[in-house]
C-alpha cells in the first residue's frame, strides 16, 4: 500500500553538499562563510533566558523586520522574515503556482540552483527550464519563453550559482516589466557581489512583482542559524505572510539575526577578505591552465586543462578537501570552489599541483 502522493513517490530530494563530521577536513564545497559571525552574534544568543524560551516568538520577527527594513532603507512592511532562504523560495512557490499539470509552474533557467525544481516537484508545479549561452549569460527572450509556458513565477539566483556571474539591474527590470508573473531574484551572494537588485524596489521604479530573496547563511556566517528574509512590494509580503508557518522564525534566530545585520559592519569586513582571496584564487586557477569563470560571489567554477573534473573531486576528497562535483549537462567537467581562508585556499592550490594528470603541470 502506497500512502504518499505520485509526485512525492516520484520525487528526487535535494542533494546538500557534504558535512563531514571531521572538524580536519577543508570544506570548500557548501559556499559558507569561512569565518566566524560577529560575537555580537554569539552574545545575544548566550544571553536568550528561560523566560524568553518560555514564550512564543514575535509571529512575524518583528524586530528583526524593524531592523532589515532599517539596513535597507525600506519599510518593515516590505520584509518577510524566513526560516533560511530556502523557505522563502518554498513560500513563493506556494503563494505563485498552481498545483497542476498544466501551466502556472516555474519558469528557472538551466543551470541554476537545484533546490527550484526539487521544490517545485513537491508543490506538484511545472517547471520551465531557459539554457542558458556557454557562458552562462541570459537569453534576452527568457520572460518571453516563461510568459509562452505560463509561469508565475520566474527564479533568477543573482550573483548566478553555480557560475558567480551578476547580472545588471537594468536586466533584471526588463525581464520583470515584460514577465507576467512574479519575478524572484534569489540574491543569496550578494554580499559578495558589486551591486544588489534593491534599485528595483526603490519609489521610482517600484515594480510590484519583485522579490529578493536575502539570507543570513553566507554573509553573515549564520548557515546553522536557519534565517532569512524576502524584500518586496508590501502587497506581495501580505501575500506571502498569510501562508507562512505561525511561528516559522524562533527566538533565538531571530535575536541573533537581528544582532547580525546591527553588527553589519563586522560581516562586511569578512566579505572583503573572500572577495580578495577569490580574486587571487581566479588568477592561482588560471595560472595552472584551469579555465575560471569571473564570479561576483564566494565560489568559482573551474574547468581542470585535463583529467576529468570527477576524479579531481576525488583526489581532493582523499587529501581531506571538499569541493562540489555536479554530474549534469553542462557542469560535469567542471568543479565548483568555494573561497575559503587564505591558509586553506593555499591547501588547496598544492593539493592541486601534487595530484598527478588531474591538473595543469605548467
Ligand atoms: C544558500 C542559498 C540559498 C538560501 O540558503 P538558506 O541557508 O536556506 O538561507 C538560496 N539560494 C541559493 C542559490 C543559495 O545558494
Amino acid at each position: 500500500m502506497a500512502y504518499e502522493r505520485d509526485n512525492i513517490r516520484a520525487l528526487e530530494p535535494y542533494t546538500s553538499g557534504e558535512q563531514p563530521d571531521d572538524a580536519s577536513v577543508i570544506k570548500l564545497n557548501t559556499n559558507e562563510n569561512p569565518y566566524p559571525p560577529s560575537p555580537a552574534v554569539l552574545d545575544v544568543i548566550v544571553t536568550v533566558t528561560g523566560e524568553q524560551l518560555r514564550r512564543y516568538p514575535s509571529p512575524a520577527a518583528a524586530s528583526f523586520r524593524e531592523t532589515a527594513a532599517r539596513v535597507h532603507s525600506l519599510s518593515a512592511d516590505n520584509v518577510i522574515a524566513t526560516n533560511g532562504g530556502d523557505e522563502l523560495l518554498r513560500l513563493a512557490i506556494t503563494c505563485f503556482c498552481e498545483p497542476s499539470r498544466q501551466g502556472g509552474g516555474i519558469g528557472i533557467t538551466e543551470p541554476t540552483y537545484s533546490l527550484y525544481k526539487v521544490l517545485a516537484a513537491i508543490h506538484d508545479t511545472p517547471v520551465t527550464r531557459v539554457a542558458l549561452a556557454d557562458d552562462f549569460s541570459l537569453p534576452d527572450d527568457l520572460a518571453a519563453q516563461w510568459n509562452t509556458a505560463g509561469c508565475r513565477l520566474g527564479l533568477v539566483v543573482n550573483p548566478h550559482a553555480p557560475s558567480g556571474a551578476l547580472r545588471s539591474v537594468e536586466q533584471l527590470e526588463r525581464i520583470a516589466r515584460v514577465f507576467d508573473g512574479v519575478l524572484l531574484v534569489d540574491e543569496a551572494y550578494v554580499d559578495f557581489a558589486a551591486h544588489d537588485a534593491l534599485p528595483l524596489l526603490d519609489a521610482v521604479v517600484d515594480l510590484d512583482n519583485v522579490i529578493l530573496l536575502r539570507t543570513l547563511s553566507k554573509g553573515y556566517s549564520l548557515a546553522g542559524l536557519r534565517m532569512g528574509y524576502g524584500l518586496a512590494h508590501a502587497a506581495l509580503i501580505t501575500t506571502m505572510d498569510k501562508a507562512r508557518d505561525s511561528y516559522n522564525t524562533d527566538v533565538v534566530a531571530q535575536a541573533a539575526a537581528t544582532a547580525a545585520l546591527c553588527h553589519r559592519d563586522e560581516a562586511e569586513n569578512t566579505w572583503s577578505v573572500v572577495i580578495d582571496e577569490r580574486d587571487r584564487l581566479t588568477r592561482a586557477f588560471s595560472d595552472l591552465l584551469f579555465d575560471v569563470w569571473p564570479s561576483q560571489s564566494n565560489f568559482l567554477l573551474v574547468r581542470p586543462p585535463s583529467g576529468s573534473a570527477a576524479g579531481l573531486y576525488q583526489s581532493l576528497k582523499t587529501c581531506g578537501i571538499l569541493v562540489r562535483y555536479f554530474d549534469q549537462p553542462g557542469l560535469e567537467d567542471k568543479l565548483r570552489v568555494t573561497v575559503g581562508t587564505a591558509d586553506q585556499n593555499d591547501a588547496l592550490l598544492a593539493a592541486i599541483q601534487r595530484i598527478p594528470g588531474d591538473s595543469s603541470r605548467a
